[in-house]
This record gives structure tokens, C-alpha cells and sequence, in this order.
């Protein structure tokens, strides 16, 4: 018998760092990269604490575009908004972690930047509602939805962290 690794088994699945955690999908818009600011936000995140589990610099279709602001398509700024996201390449990401979802948006800040909290990224670099440089998916079922829209399977990847028992006990 090997007692030894099957605790190690056993301790595996309890590890939370090794769960598969709640997901979102976030995204550079297109103004974030023209102005550089794509390093600035990815360190946001990565600071916080969550997991990169997929990162792509895309430029995205116009169908893509609609698909993913579907709910929006009744409202008066929606062909703007179309073309701002197809307007120049977009980072796409998803990331994780228990709460992830939430948290996201609160770093993310309010849709329209003037009314977002200092601190927040469009509170520290963005003006305009059209012009807001990040998307975080608002629910995890969506955070799912958008993650499947944006990436294809083999452009996620499954890893941990090395300072994962440093964040998560
Ligand atoms: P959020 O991105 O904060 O979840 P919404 O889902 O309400 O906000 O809107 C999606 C995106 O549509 C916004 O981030 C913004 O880029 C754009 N948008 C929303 N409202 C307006 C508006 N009144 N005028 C121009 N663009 C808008």
C-alpha cells in the first residue's frame, strides 16, 4: 500500500489553490492599449491576487462585437460602441479566483469614469463612459458566457501560481 501518496492525493483536492476557481473575462479596450496602458491594468490584477488564465492582444470582428454587447443592442449608443471595440486591437483575458467576478468590477469602477471612485482604473485613467479602457464581466455566468466567446479551448491555460500558498491558506 502507499499511504504516503495518497494523502498527497487526498490533500490535492482540498488545496484551494488548486481548485478551479470562479472566472471572469476582462478586457483592454481598445483606447487602454493606444494609450499604453496595458501594463498598468494587467498589474492591477496581478497585484490583487487573482490567477491569468488566458491573454491575447486581438483585433476583434465586428460580429464578435455584437454578439458579446447583445443585451445592449436596443440602446441608442450601441453602433458607437461597436465600433469603438472593433476600432483597434482589444487584450483580451480571463482570470480567476473566489470572487473574482465582483471584485473585478470594484477595481474596475464605476461606467462612467467621472463617477468612478479614485483608486479604481477608470477612476485613475479614463473620462468618458465611451471611452472607459477596461470591460469586467458583470456576473459569473457570464464571466463563463464571455470567456467561451472570446477564447478558444487551447488558448486557456491551467497552471498555479508559485505564490499561491501565500495568498490562499
Ligand atoms: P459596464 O462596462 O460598466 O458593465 P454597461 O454594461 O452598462 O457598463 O455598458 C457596456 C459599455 O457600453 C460601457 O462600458 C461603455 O463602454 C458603453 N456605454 C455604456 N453606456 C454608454 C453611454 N451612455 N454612452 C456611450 N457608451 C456607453
Amino acid at each position: 500500500h502507499a499511504p504516503k501518496q495518497k494523502s498527497l492525493t487526498k490533500r490535492r483536492i482540498f488545496l484551494p489553490h488548486l481548485q478551479k476557481m470562479e472566472e471572469t473575462y476582462i478586457m483592454i479596450k481598445p483606447d487602454g492599449v493606444q494609450r499604453g496602458l496595458v501594463g498598468e491594468i494587467i498589474s492591477r490584477f496581478e497585484k490583487k491576487g487573482f490567477k491569468m488564465t488566458g491573454l491575447k492582444l486581438f483585433k476583434c470582428p465586428q460580429e464578435l462585437a455584437e454578439e458579446h454587447y447583445k443585451d445592449l443592442n436596443s440602446k441608442p449608443f450601441f453602433p458607437k460602441l461597436i465600433g469603438y471595440i472593433t476600432s483597434g486591437p482589444v487584450v483580451c483575458m480571463a482570470w480567476e479566483g473566489d470572487g473574482v467576478v465582483a471584485s473585478a468590477r470594484k477595481l474596475i469602477g464605476a461606467t462612467n469614469p467621472l463617477q468612478a471612485e479614485p483608486g479604481t482604473i477608470r477612476g485613475d485613467l479614463a473620462v468618458q463612459t465611451g471611452r472607459n479602457v477596461v470591460h469586467g464581466s458583470d456576473s459569473p455566468e457570464n464571466g463563463k458566457r464571455e470567456i467561451a466567446l472570446w477564447f478558444k479551448e487551447g488558448e486557456l491555460c491551467e497552471w498555479t501560481p508559485a505564490q499561491a500558498p501565500w495568498l490562499l491558506e
